[in-house]
């Protein structure tokens, strides 16, 4: 295990193969989800300013108090790049939590979190629990194949799997190809059930261990506008434009502030924080580790990321996947205050809270 090492700033997103989901054509502007059509026309790229206090706070309280994680380590399983084992578009990670073992997201490839957590000496067979942010392909594309990996040794292992309610909406493209079904998650809903493994739906936040929380969807109180664009969900009414709705992230609570592991983020991590301080705790941002989806964002909305989260007060960025180059380097340099805090974790990497004052950030293996 090495200690913090300088941030590295360099980030290439290299060209995959295959459904990669989370990317495609660049936004246009910016849309609340729920927001009429004819808000797509608005330009340039207007994000309201942040009020004062969330709204949901005013009617939503959040717990003052509740049980904080002592001991919390993230392991990348899947990323863009690799310090052990194989990089790829997509994104997993183990969290340990006080004990408590959770895989968030399944890569891209069938195999890859398989192979990559052979390489890190990590047991798959030992995991319960797995939590999916959403329903794109380079998160959920790992599922059905770990979860046959591991089911005769243990059949509770990667048995239960949370999502965010519509996760299994039908999804289609606009113009060609409208009957063909782009949401990989309804097939594989009856062959990941038959293996005796079940799907756990929120429609909100819950607390899957002392400390450890899904989001459930995220409100899109800010028009962060944080996804690729070029695909529709089935809604009331017909088709309308996909911002994946039922993206949900995961949300630690420590003694230092809130931890948060996003996938994609397509909620826009404004959002994703604002949510999880009305709803989970009003603390600072301890640490934001995975992807943000900020790749295709222009530098108005990087910075104006930035600015919202030197306010709610972010500490470390552990950045994987989606999270773009741009965006790593601004918030390196503007919004983190601690130099080196601020970095890309590559496969068999993580990040570590420890139960010290200042907590301790290590990268592995
Ligand atoms: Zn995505
Ligand atoms: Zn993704």
């Amino acid at each position: 295990m090495r200690e913090r090492g300088a941030p590295r700033l360099a980030w290439v997103i290299t060209l995959g193969l295959g459904l990669a989901s989370c990317r495609g054509p660049s936004a246009s502007a910016p849309v609340s989800a729920s927001a009429p059509a004819s808000a797509t026309t608005r330009a340039p790229a207007p994000i309201p300013a942040s009020p004062s206090a969330p709204p949901e706070a005013a009617t939503s309280p959040a717990p003052a108090e509740g049980h904080r994680v002592q001991a919390l380590t993230i392991t990348l399983l899947s990323t863009t790049h690799a310090a052990v084992g194989t990089g790829e578009w997509g994104l997993s990670a183990l969290v340990e939590a006080d004990g408590h073992r959770i895989l968030f997201d399944t890569g891209s490839g069938r195999h890859t979190v398989l192979r990559n957590a052979e390489a890190l000496g990590i047991d798959l067979a030992t995991i319960p629990t797995v939590v999916l942010s959403h329903h794109h392909d380079d998160h959920v594309g790992g599922l059905l194949a770990l979860r046959r990996a591991v089911v005769e040794r243990d059949p509770a292992a990667l048995a239960t799997v949370h999502v965010g309610a519509g996760i299994f909406t039908p999804r289609r493209r606009p113009a060609q190809g409208k009957d063909r079904e782009l949401n990989a998650m309804i097939a594989m809903r009856p062959a990941f059930e038959a293996t005796g493994g079940t799907f756990v739906e929120h429609d909100g936040p819950a607390e899957l261990a002392p400390g450890v929380w899904v989001t459930g969807p995220v409100p899109r109180v800010h028009l962060e506008r944080n996804w690729s664009g070029g695909r529709l969900v089935a809604a009331e009414g017909g088709w309308v434009e996909d911002s994946l709705p039922e993206g949900q992230e995961l949300v630690v609570d420590t003694d230092e502030g809130l931890v948060v592991l996003s996938g994609c983020g397509h909620a826009g991590v404004i959002n994703i924080v604002t949510h999880a301080r009305a709803r989970i705790r009003a603390a600072p941002v301890r640490a934001l580790v995975g992807g943000l989806h900020l790749h295709q964002a222009t530098a108005a909305q990087i910075e104006w990321t930035g600015e919202r989260l030197r306010e709610v007060g972010l500490l470390e960025l552990d950045a994987a996947h989606c999270t773009g180059e741009a965006a790593l380097a601004h918030l390196a340099a503007h919004v983190v205050p601690e130099a080196g805090r601020a970095m890309e974790l590559r496969v068999g990497e993580r990040f570590t809270l420890a139960s010290t004052p200042a907590g301790e950030r290590t990268k592995g293996p």
